[in-house]
């Protein structure tokens, strides 16, 4: 066990590799003074963002406001790996949401990704997006689990082939010992997120919509035309949606009450060789264990080797993050001993109960969106696209995901986090099974 610390935290981007090596730093002005726009957006990760822009690319005129900067929270900080599915399992929603709703969730699964390749390519956005995935396994049960995965994908109709590989067979994409096999495929990939969401807001100014950074809501007003405040300024808007997921503290209490803010980590190693990079990931693919506190890792552009992990309850770090990352980045690549470590970095994933994205309406006027739980980059897009097509009066499928039950943690935030923890550490010792 190891020591753990809080997150330091400026209005300023973490130290991480992303913000080291976006394309260019936003500064965008905080709001002053009083404003108006059809719809108001809080918070400027993808799900802000990407609400924000499809709204705009309908004709409305849009505010997106950030506490921080654009990509500041998760969204600048993950692993970079764009996975299909949207949430586990909806079949356990049947009651709520029918058949179709399962349906339409499975296919919005399959369109999460769509959204990112149409983004990249219409607005051209560098942010170094591949294809190419595998999960890798550590148990034989895990085989067993890719099998049914691989056959599950062909009965929602995702049209890409997913191929399991054996013991030898994986190493032509993840050349490591500690796997027994994985499924490749190439629906899912990896990209930089801070450089994505950043193409993301420049495409959503350049269509006219207005962007504050550094500028905190405080305040939410509803009514006929709801009113949000920050110290220095307000928006008053027909339709406001709050998208501020971990970190929108106590904001709105019975949102704040249904998300637990929880740790990931992740460090970049020094460029590595193009031989020593053609080792160790010769498919160039982003990779996942299937563990509940799992390894995530894939190369950089620059052919860093990204490794994450270390997901917790606690919503802190451990004091030595850089060593306890490497030790479980050389358990998978030992020839890996000895590189340097240039960052190291954590962020708050919004967790919910039942492990679904919450996806709803306050009141008429004021719509939500967060708790990914761990698995949002492409989901998110999805996510802020529904709502979106809500807002416009467009489609039905906002419904599937809205009328999913959500519960709030019991006993507020610290209870929920002794709650989860007693539940992980159930969870974690299935996984050593
Ligand atoms: C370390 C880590 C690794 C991860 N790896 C992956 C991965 O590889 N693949 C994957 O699919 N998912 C991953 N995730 C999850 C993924 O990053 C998130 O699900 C996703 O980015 C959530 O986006 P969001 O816009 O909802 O929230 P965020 O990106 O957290 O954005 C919320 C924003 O709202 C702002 N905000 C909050 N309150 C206010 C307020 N009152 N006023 C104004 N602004 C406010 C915040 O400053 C923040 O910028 C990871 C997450 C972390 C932390």
């Amino acid at each position: 066990m190891f020591g753990l610390r809080a997150l330091k935290e400026t209005q300023e981007h973490t130290h991480s590799f992303y913000a080291a090596s976006a394309n260019t730093a936003t500064a965008y002005p905080a709001l002053t003074g009083d404003k108006q726009a059809d719809v108001v957006v809080v918070g400027g990760g993808f799900s802000g963002v990407n609400t924000a822009l499809e709204l705009a690319e309908r004709g409305f005129d849009v505010a997106l406001i950030e506490a921080n900067r654009i990509g500041w929270g998760a969204t600048g900080r993950n692993g970079g790996q764009v996975i299909g599915g949207i949430g586990h399992t909806p079949e356990r929603f049947k009651k709520s949401i029918g058949e179709a709703g399962i349906r339409d969730i499975y296919q919005m699964g399959i369109e999460a990704r769509d959204v990112i390749r149409e983004r990249v390519e219409r607005y051209d956005i560098q942010c170094d997006l591949k294809w190419g995935y595998c999960d890798v396994a550590l148990k034989p049960r895990h085989m067993k689990q890719f099998a049914e995965w691989q056959a599950f994908e062909k009965t929602i109709g995702n049209p890409h082939p997913y191929t399991l590989l054996d013991r030898e067979e994986i190493k032509t994409y993840v050349n490591s010992d500690r796997y027994l096999g994985g499924l490749h495929n190439t629906a899912n990939g990896h990209l930089h997120p801070l450089n994505l969401c950043i193409g993301e807001a420049q495409a959503l100014n350049a269509l006219g919509g207005a962007i504050y950074e550094q500028s905190r809501v405080v305040v939410i007003e509803p009514g006929a035309l709801p009113v949000v405040r920050t110290e220095a300024g307000s928006i008053t808007a027909k339709t406001v949606v709050l998208a501020g997921n971990a970190y929108m503290g106590g904001l709105v209490p019975k949102l704040s009450k249904q998300v637990l803010p929880s740790a990931s980590s992740v460090i970049a190693t020094a460029p590595l060789s193009p031989e020593l990079a053609q080792q160790i990931l010769p498919g160039d693919v982003a990779v996942c264990d299937p563990r509940t506190a799992l390894d995530y890792f894939r190369l950089s552009a620059d052919r860093r080797l990204l490794f994450g992990g270390l997901s917790n309850y606690t919503g802190m770090e451990p004091k030595n993050l850089k060593g306890v990352m490497y030790k479980k980045m050389t358990q998978v690549f030992p020839e890996l001993e000895n590189t340097a470590i240039d960052y190291a970095w954590s962020g708050w994933i919004g967790i919910g109960i039942n492990r679904m994205p919450q996806l709803g309406q306050l009141s008429d006027n004021i719509h939500y969106i967060q708790a990914y739980s761990g698995h949002g980059v492409a989901p998110t897009h999805m996510m802020a696209r529904v709502t979106a097509e809500k807002i416009a009066g467009e489609s039905s499928r906002f419904e599937a995901m809205a009328n999913i039950p959500h519960m709030a943690f019991p006993g507020g935030p610290l209870l929920g986090r002794a709650i989860l923890a007693v539940g992980m550490t159930y969870y974690k010792a299935l996984d050593l099974l």
